[in-house]
């Protein structure tokens, strides 16, 4: 979850300082080419949140990412999962129905074809553009998915 000085950080929305009548979203995407992006690990003011045409979007996506948490907390061996957490907000993007997955290391995924081909692409096409570039979470995640059986 975002951490917020308050009178000190500011809403991404509207850049004015953050001191009460706001939430927290918690780390999201690092895409900074993601519509979602200023929303990630930020604070926001409930009123430009009310007022911001992604509102049903992003609070949609907190609640896929917060069941996704939910899940991977009762998995008998988190070990053996690979969390798959937000790729894309965009719905005419291939890569969205990769959104929200828990894969089993252990498992044969019947996708991991298509999903390299899909990644790897939206790579290479220079959608991806992360906020900490020697920590590229598509990338990394790529890297980990080939080594799957
Ligand atoms: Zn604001």
């Amino acid at each position: 979850m975002a951490i917020v000085f308050e009178g000190k950080s500011k809403c991404p929305l509207c850049y004015r300082e953050l001191v009460d009548n706001f939430m927290l979203f918690p780390n999201l995407i690092s895409n900074m080419k993601d519509i979602l992006y200023p929303f990630s690990d930020a604070g926001v003011h409930h009123e430009c949140l009310n007022n911001n045409k992604f509102k049903s979007l992003i609070l949609n996506i907190v609640a896929k990412n917060n069941a996704l948490i939910s899940e991977y907390r009762n998995v008998d061996n988190p070990r053996n999962i690979i969390v798959i957490g937000l790729l894309t907000s965009d719905i005419e993007e291939e890569l969205h129905k990769f959104n929200f997955i828990l894969l089993n290391k252990r498992q044969v995924w019947n996708d991991k074809t298509v999903f390299l081909r899909i990644a790897t692409k939206f790579l290479d096409d220079g959608k991806w553009v992360s906020s900490s570039p020697d920590n590229n979470y598509l990338k990394k995640l790529v890297e980990k998915i080939l080594q799957l059986q």
